[in-house]
């Protein structure tokens, strides 16, 4: 779909701002009712979904063309998708997709900016969104005893995705992750050096092509291994494989899962026994890419038709995925299941949940937006009084731990996979 293809929905946006904020009904603290952190920390109404609407119109009709302000725009957004869930609590409109697609015509004109230009360089050359060298994609796991999928067979592949294979910070974690499944009797596997990036982060930053070269190679990885089912705890990768595979009609095949989810197959079939008391009070943070935006994708090809002059009408009728679909439930049953702990939910929760700042390319282009977006939230978690803010994804982690770096909060930053390592 090219940008052309949401003129109608430019058309429709009724400049209501609605994109700006969480959905009304869930407004619990005034204090945290915003949904757009880029909005929120540039103060202009161009940089929400609402904007982003009437700039692509004004692009697609010719009466602006490319500049700074239209890429800071463009680029200055996390892709996490707050707005479209807001927006689409009113409208039945496409927010999230027409800023994707206004990213790949930005990249297809060659209106990239530096930062993401030179991540695309490392990916191209490395096969990892850090352009670190390839032959280090496995040192995560070394020393621990674990099937080598280039040479062995499997039926569960663990993949760990770049941040977790080179960011040594985390090692332990995605250690802990494999540890936890091996212990549980899974048989499992990884690709050490051949693993590769997944893909989404590229396509998030409007290289599509990336998308499906990386989308065919995991055909092809997942053809040669003959694994049945793919587990990551990253989850970004995650919605990458189950989400954004489908939408390009790229679907691998076989079972994909969030690490969450497979703890919590294994928390129920009682091979993995939470005994050990956890005394913490904490809060549970929504990654953008295991909730609302890993909502499974629905492909709908139909026709958008005008009629009375005014109403658009699709035939057949469309389904919206509105962000519920996310998985929102199975990360708290396993944090409530811990003994000795207290858990206390922030006042943006599940769909409506405020971003890390780790999406959308912000990190690597505008560090400082990212951070500010991550303080955000943490100043929601010290709101509700929790002593730490437990997520399930590497960006959402390293972001945080940025964020009290710079403030020098003494709240705890957890993986839900540490939690589950302190209780067994
Ligand atoms: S994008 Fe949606 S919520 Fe935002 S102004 Fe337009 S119609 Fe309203
Ligand atoms: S994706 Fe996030 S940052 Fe971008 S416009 Fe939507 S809510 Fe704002």
């Amino acid at each position: 779909m090219a940008i052309e293809a949401y003129k109608h929905d430019m058309l429709r946006c009724t400049r209501c701002s609605y994109c700006k904020w969480i959905p009304w009904e869930n407004f619990r603290n005034t204090d945290f009712i915003k949904g757009c952190p880029s909005v929120s920390r540039y103060h202009w109404h161009a940089y929400s979904a609402g904007g982003k609407f009437n700039m692509a119109l004004s692009f697609l009709e010719g009466r602006i063309g490319y500049s700074d302000s239209f890429l800071d725009v463009v680029y200055k957004c996390h892709m996490d998708g707050s707005c479209d869930v807001s927006c689409k609590s009113v409208q039945d409109i496409e927010p999230l997709q027409l800023m994707q697609e206004l990213r790949i015509k930005c990249v297809e004109d060659g209106q990239v900016i530096p930062a993401h230009a030179a991540v695309i360089d490392g990916l191209r050359k490395e096969d990892n969104m850090l352009g670190k060298p390839r032959s280090e994609r496995g040192k995560w796991a070394e020393g621990l005893a674990v099937k080598d999928l280039t040479r062995e067979k499997a039926k569960v592949l663990y993949h760990a995705g770049c941040q977790y294979s080179y960011d040594e910070e985390l090692w332990p974690v995605v250690r802990d992750g494999l540890t936890l499944l091996k212990d549980a009797g899974v048989d499992v596997g990884i690709m050490g050096h051949a693993e590769m990036c997944c893909g989404g982060r590229a396509y998030e930053l409007g290289y599509k092509d990336d998308l499906d070269k990386y989308a065919a190679r995991h055909a092809n990885i997942v053809k040669a291994s003959g694994v049945e089912t793919i587990v990551t705890p990253c989850a970004h990768c995650y919605q990458t494989m189950k989400v954004n595979y489908d939408k390009i009609g790229k679907k691998l095949g076989v079972e994909i899962l969030h690490i969450t989810e497979y703890l919590d197959r294994l928390i129920k079939e009682g091979r993995i026994k939470l005994n050990k008391k956890v005394p913490l009070k904490v809060t549970y943070h929504d990654p953008c890419h295991l909730g609302r935006l890993a909502e499974p994708w629905v492909h709908w090809d139909g026709k958008e038709t005008k009629v009375l002059g005014q109403m658009i009408v699709h035939d057949p009728p469309k389904k919206f995925r509105r962000g519920a679909g996310g998985v929102y439930d199975i990360p708290r049953d396993i944090i409530r299941n811990i003994p000795g702990l207290s858990f206390v939910e922030m006042y943006r929760i599940r769909a409506c949940g405020w971003c890390c700042g780790g999406g959308g390319g912000v990190k690597e282009a505008y560090p400082d937006f990212a951070i500010w977006t991550a303080r955000e939230r943490i100043r929601e978690a010290r709101a509700v009084g929790a002593d730490a803010i437990v997520s399930a994804c590497p960006s959402c982690k390293q972001m945080f731990q940025e964020a009290i770096k710079e403030t020098g909060d003494d709240v705890k930053v957890l993986d839900i996979i540490e939690l589950v390592q302190q209780s067994v």
